[in-house]
């Protein structure tokens, strides 16, 4: 940080789509805001899937026009696999909701649009410290120097060290995180048309569940960019999924007899891993708001998944957003950025936005990473009952004989069929 001599209003910590959102709202108003990144260059630490709904982001960013979009998601697939079988449901939607892109790309984009309006960001600085004095956060510390400012902005995403070492949160457990290991592989921009079914500029977007993970909570997916696919898994740190090598996990989907041949002749061209807050809820800091201190994005828990759709990027851009306009208020209408004034400017209105409620609303999930066996049962339970429908003999067995046959070859009770149904139903 040597040369940073100049005082700061803001220091945002992290260069992810949080932080970024932040820093250029900040800027844009005026602010004296410095980003400071422990990669090199922005976007290099991220590791994402590949789809961003686009509607929050446009609140922060305005037009996406000159985003670097790869496809607008038309193709919605669902699959579970069982050895070799799969059912799949696809849902071609009318609109444009989601895009895929590479998540250093579009952190470039924001940070170009951050720095433009005035934001200082500097990349290779860890922060290895939050300074507090008097029970008030008053800068960061990093490798032996202290940076000061009249507030600090904590946007480190999941791995929440500083958060930790600040005593706001506790270490994560386990089973509230989970592993994401992905390869892009590059395929050409007519072979995945072609492939997937697509017109040009058209995505898709691919999430499956069951063998292809192992039967872990988490499962797989599949994006498709402009010319290459992202492809991965991920798995709960705590269901066993790890006793394989992280690498050897998205190996062996790459490699699924029933999807490779949909990047034969691909070249992989990236391989990365990044821990995902699975059970957000859980994750939540007990504040999100100290005496000149917040917090938002991924290290605010701020992520759901709801096994169809993944949501982090535009929820972490929209709290960056929020902090953002909270520190204005706070300086225009109080003059103070004290924790009483920050919670209610930020905490309480991120609580009662659509992000915070919606974390809260979709249990259903927990259901599943609370009993992972279940992701095992229930596949099975399906693909038998379709085997039994489809692969047929001389007979034609009934839809009630086939899902009793399943039903006594997976030892799967009906009650318990219909006390899951029911469970799952309530909390979705
Ligand atoms: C495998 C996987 C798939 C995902 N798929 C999707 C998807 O398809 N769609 C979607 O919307 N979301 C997805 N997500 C979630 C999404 O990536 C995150 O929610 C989002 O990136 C969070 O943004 P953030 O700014 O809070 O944190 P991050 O993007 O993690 O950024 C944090 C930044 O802070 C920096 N940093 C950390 N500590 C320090 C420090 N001490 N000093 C300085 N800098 C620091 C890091 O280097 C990093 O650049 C996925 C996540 C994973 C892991």
């Amino acid at each position: 940080m040597q040369g940073l001599n100049r005082r700061f209003e803001v220091i945002v910590v992290g260069a992810g789509p949080a932080g970024l959102s932040a820093a250029y709202i900040l800027a844009k108003k005026g602010f004296h805001v410095v980003l400071l990144e422990r990669g090199r260059g922005v976007g290099s630490k991220q590791v994402f899937g590949g789809r961003v709904y686009s509607s929050l982001l446009e609140r922060v960013f305005g037009s996406l026009g000159d985003a670097p979009i790869h496809r607008w998601v038309r193709r919605e697939r669902l699959s579970i696999i069982n050895g070799e079988r799969m059912l799949t449901v696809e849902y071609i939607s009318g609109g444009k909701y989601s895009f895929t892109t590479y998540l250093g790309q579009l952190a470039s984009w924001m940070a170009g649009k951050a720095v433009e309006a005035g934001a200082i960001i500097v990349d290779e600085v860890r922060v290895d410290r939050i300074l507090v004095e008097d029970n008030s956060v008053v800068g960061v510390e990093s490798g032996g120097d202290t940076l000061k400012a009249d507030v600090v902005v904590d946007a480190e995403g999941a791995n929440r060290l500083l958060l930790e070492e600040l005593g706001l949160v506790e270490k994560p457990r386990p089973s509230d995180m989970a592993l994401g290991v992905k390869e892009v592989i590059k395929l050409g921009e007519e072979k995945i048309d072609e492939r997937f079914g697509l017109r040009s500029g058209e995505g898709a977007a691919w999430i499956l569940a069951g063998s292809v993970s192992a039967y872990t909570p988490g499962g797989g997916f599949i994006y498709t960019n402009k010319d290459s696919v992202s492809i991965g898994v991920v798995v709960s740190l705590e269901s066993g999924g790890l006793v394989e090598e992280p690498y050897r996990l998205v190996e062996s989907m790459r490699l699924n007899p029933l999807l490779k041949d949909i990047w034969r002749e691909g070249d992989i061209i990236e391989y990365s891993a990044h821990l995902v807050p699975e059970r957000s809820v859980r994750l939540i800091p007990s504040k999100l708001a100290l005496n000149n201190f917040l917090v938002v994005g991924d290290a605010a828990g701020l992520l759901l998944n709801t096994g169809y759709t993944i949501r982090g990027v535009d929820y972490a851009a929209y709290s960056g957003y929020l902090a953002a306009n909270a520190i204005v208020e706070a300086e225009e209408k109080y003059g103070s950025y004290s924790e009483e004034v920050l919670r209610r400017l930020y905490e309480e209105r991120l609580k009662r936005s659509m992000v915070f409620r919606d974390i809260a609303r979709h249990k259903a999930v927990e259901m599943i990473w609370e009993n992972p066996t279940m992701i095992k049962q229930y596949a099975a339970l399906l693909l038998d009952t379709l085997g039994g429908l489809y692969e047929l003999g001389e007979s034609t067995p009934s839809l009630r004989e086939t899902f009793k046959n399943a039903r006594r070859k997976n030892k799967v009770s009906l009650i318990r069929v219909m006390a899951d149904l029911v469970h799952g139903v309530m909390k979705a």
